[in-house]
């Protein structure tokens, strides 16, 4: 943090006196001018965006910190054993996370993936080679509250799982049965009656282990092991989001017995489901050294740092005709950080947020928005068909200062319109 930090303060010192004026894109040109490596985004063509969304797999999720990046570079340099380091790794994680066993997998849909294998397979090495499809003999039930079915669904069914929906609690209880073999929990779910204590305790009255996806729920730290220390046998998180590891990169993390068989669905062993979930010696270090980064820092500096971001912003935005601004954090378990929402009459100041976000698109540097932006009430945030949403906390040092003037430029224009 301290490397961000200051560099986040030299750029500001730079950023404030160019304000006012042009220069920006000229300033972080030269910038990247100093680093070491040729420029392959610019070689290949490919844009560089600024993210004032969130951590959006799209658009690369987050960028590492640089204690992180300087891990990764060495671990680059040397070859070792992948499965002396995959086990390294998970005992040092498990420690630093107080679980019992932990992988560094593929990212979270990779965990749901090997978290399902294991529970499928344990204690049956044949199973191993014979999931998805030749499930004789298997238990492939996996029983999921209706609301908490999502878009990471395919993930468990890659294994040859199917989901068993159930609403109330009587569903839940009598739901069980000898195909039964896991439950699963959605962390983040707007919706679903059984509570997260509730879950466990029905899923291990049946003696079925129970998997909670919180792939996207840090900050806050403590979450780390919250949900591992309530019970559930398997939690996932991303590791490639809040956590500032590699985008490829992801944390399952539970029992003992169900971490050793999730591995033994992994890579490098070849015929498993997971042979095609490789994690790679940089990854796997990333991991650790971002899981490192992110406990070194605390919920509330965070929280001030992201703030801070949001008020330097809504300050640049001050006297655009009927423009309200303020800062809301998600109400649901998922990036549960400040984003800055900002509020207009479309009457006066004739533009609409998706217009905004367009704009800010196409330009240079070209800044993607929250996509809360324009909808009503997305990502537990209260937005609205008036409201810009900018998501500040995986905007790099001094970005905020441009992303203020585009914003600036856009709605003052449409003020005048
Ligand atoms: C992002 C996300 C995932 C997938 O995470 P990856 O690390 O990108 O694989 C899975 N589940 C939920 C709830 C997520 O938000």
């Amino acid at each position: 943090m301290d490397l961000v930090r200051s560099t986040r303060r030299t750029f500001l010192s730079w950023t404030n006196c160019l304000l006012a004026g042009s220069g920006m894109t000229e300033l972080l040109a030269a910038d990247s001018k100093l680093m070491p490596g040729e420029d392959y985004y610019e070689k290949l063509g490919v844009a560089k965006i600024v993210n004032a969304a969130g951590t959006y797999t799209a658009l690369t999720a987050s960028i590492m910190p640089p204690p992180v990046q300087a891990a990764v570079a060495r671990a680059a340099k040397s070859p070792v054993r992948l499965a002396e380091l995959q086990n390294a790794a998970g005992e040092y994680i498990a420690r630093l996370l107080h679980c019992e066993a932990a992988l560094v997998t593929d990212g979270a849909a990779s965990a749901l993936t090997l978290g399902t294998a294991a529970c499928i397979t344990r204690a049956n090495k044949q199973a191993v080679h014979n999931i998805p499809i030749d499930l004789a003999g298997l238990r492939n039930e996996v029983i999921v509250q209706k609301a908490h079915r999502y878009d990471y669904d395919h993930a468990i069914r890659n294994c040859g799982a199917r989901f068993v929906e159930v609403e109330t609690l009587d569903q839940y209880a009598s739901a069980f049965n000898d195909r039964t073999v896991m439950t699963h929990f959605f962390n983040a779910a707007e919706g679903g009656r059984i509570g997260r204590e509730e879950w466990i305790r029905g899923a291990h009255a049946h003696g079925v282990p129970c998997f909670n996806d919180a792939a996207a729920d840090v900050p806050p730290i403590s979450n780390l092991w919250n949900y591992t220390g309530m019970g559930f046998d398997l939690v996932t998180f991303s590791g490639g989001k809040g956590i500032r590891g590699p985008q490829n990169a992801g944390l399952l993390l539970g029992k003992k017995e169900l971490i050793a068989a999730a591995a033994l669905n992994n890579s490098p062993i070849s015929d498993t489901v997971g042979r095609g979930m490789k994690v790679a010696k940089e990854q796997i270090v990333g991991m650790v050294a971002a899981l490192d980064w992110f406990l070194s820092q605390s919920d509330a500096s965070m929280e001030t740092e992201f703030r801070r971001i949001a008020e330097r912003i809504a300050a640049q935005l001050k006297g655009i005709p009927t423009l309200e601004s303020n800062i809301a954090i998600p109400d649901t378990a998922a990036n549960a950080v400040p984003h800055l929402l900002i509020r207009y009459d479309q009457a006066r100041v004739k533009i609409s947020p998706g217009a905004v976000m367009t704009e800010l698109r196409r330009g240079s540097p070209s800044i993607e928005l929250n996509p809360a932006t324009g909808k009503v009430r997305q990502g537990g945030l209260p937005s609205d068909e008036n409201t810009i949403v900018v998501g500040v906390w995986m905007l790099q040092p001094g970005e905020e200062a441009i992303v203020a003037r585009r914003l600036r430029e856009v709605l003052s224009k449409a003020a005048a319109a």
